[in-house]
């Protein structure tokens, strides 16, 4: 928990958020200003910035945000595909430092991404 991180406080439920999946590991919110139909960030319990940030010990919850965006996916039906993406400093578009996943689906997606 680091105190001043809004992503910190919606986990601990001290900030409002649409909460689609939680457990002890991870919580799943949907965006507030959605870029796409299905639009859900997915962030570990514990708190670190990005993947510069990542040691060996978050290497487990790093693999369940993926798996858990795939189940989120499954669930809403997003068949013509879907984008996991994690933004990792400001230059790559970062805003809120504790690593979140994005999910995006429901829209066609062009490559190479913006
Ligand atoms: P990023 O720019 O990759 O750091 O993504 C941060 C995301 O957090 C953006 O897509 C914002 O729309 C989203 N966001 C910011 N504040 C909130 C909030 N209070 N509830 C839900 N999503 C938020
Ligand atoms: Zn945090």
């Amino acid at each position: 928990m680091s105190a001043d991180c809004l992503f910190c406080k919606i986990s601990a439920k001290k900030i409002p958020s649409k909460i689609v999946y939680e457990d002890e590991d991870v919580f799943a919110f949907e965006d507030i200003s959605p870029q796409a139909p299905t639009h859900i960030l997915l962030c570990p319990r514990k708190h670190f910035i990005s993947l510069d940030h990542a040691t060996a010990e978050d290497q487990a919850v790093i693999g369940k945000l993926q798996l858990v965006a795939a189940q989120l996916a499954r669930e809403r039906n997003l068949l013509d595909g879907y984008r996991t993406v994690f933004n990792n400093g400001a230059g790559a578009g970062q805003s809120v430092f504790h690593l979140h996943l994005h999910l995006l689906g429901g829209r066609p997606f062009r490559w190479p991404p913006g």
